[in-house]
């Protein structure tokens, strides 16, 4: 694509980062196009990229010969990101949009990958609507804040581990592919940032074990510093936990993924008898 360097397309159209939209961009197309190879895509695959901004990762996705579906909710890049368009040939489509309200199946008509530099204030609802909702990402290869990135993918006994990581594990597999210095970023944010690559699992729950898991660990969580046998004793404490095969006296941050699905399967059959 014959296209000016990032910094000069910004400058061209006078636009500036704004805080509100959790704007921080890569300017530099090595860092994008190695986000683009962790995606891992084929020629020919569609992926949805939310919040393309400057255009830097769009590019760089383009380049894999993927079908890109753009979804930017500040309309101040349109004009910016209508150029990249034309430039691409067909292979890139803008949508002008509220990420967390668009329906991804609408928009890419079958099976879709979502890679973003996402932004911080909306990562994580991001997250769970695409690990939870109705519509199943092929893959997820997103940029988060290094320390929620760490809480995504961490194990049972790590302090990052909660709610997080056994929503995002218990749907996913989930890893961290790449950490990026805030210094990468224009302009640059006070944390650092990583790159989680996430492929949701075959099996994943269904609707209403997920929903039993979520009300669990935020049970669990809430209070991860007491045994099960307190902290679950408005959803049925020690028994709950002895149906799951648990320790009751064991707390949140030991207990795995496996154990918190035995636990939201014995809720269920609790609450349906
Ligand atoms: N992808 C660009 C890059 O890497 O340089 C920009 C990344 S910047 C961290 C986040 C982008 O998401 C911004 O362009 C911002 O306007 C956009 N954005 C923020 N909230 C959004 C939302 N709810 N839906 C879609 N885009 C959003």
């Amino acid at each position: 694509m014959d296209l000016p360097p990032l910094r000069e397309a910004l400058a061209t159209h006078g636009l500036m980062a704004r805080k509100s939209f959790g704007q921080h961009f890569l300017l530099d197309l090595n860092i994008t196009r190695k986000i683009a190879r962790l995606a891992e895509l084929q020629s020919g695959d569609t992926v949805i990229e939310v919040g393309p901004g400057p255009g830097g990762l769009t590019r760089a996705l383009v380049e894999t010969g993927a079908r890109v579906i753009a979804v930017e909710k500040d309309a101040r890049f349109r004009p910016l990101l209508e150029e990249l368009a034309a430039a691409a040939d067909g292979a890139l489509s803008l949508v002008l949009a509220d990420a967390l309200t668009v329906d991804e199946a609408a928009l890419a008509g079958g099976a879709a990958h979502v890679v973003s530099n996402l932004p911080y204030n909306v990562g994580t609802p991001l997250l769970i609507k695409w690990l939870t909702g109705p519509w199943t990402p092929a893959s997820l290869t997103l940029m988060f804040q290094k320390e929620v990135a760490e809480r995504i993918a961490a194990p049972p006994g790590a302090d990052a581990y909660g709610r997080l990581a056994v929503i995002a594990q218990a749907t996913s597999e989930a890893r961290v592919v790449m950490d990026v210095p805030a210094r990468a970023f224009t302009p640059p944010p006070k944390v650092d940032s990583a790159v989680v690559r996430l492929t949701p699992r075959a099996d994943r729950p269904s609707p209403e074990r997920l929903d039993a898991l979520q009300k669990l660990t935020a049970a669990a969580f809430g209070q991860r510093r007491k045994m099960l046998r307190a902290s679950l004793k408005p959803l049925g404490g020690e028994a709950l936990a002895l149906e799951a095969g648990l320790d009751p006296q064991a707390r949140a941050e030991t207990v795995d993924v496996a154990g918190f699905l035995r636990l939201a399967d014995a809720w269920l059959r609790k609450r349906g008898g």
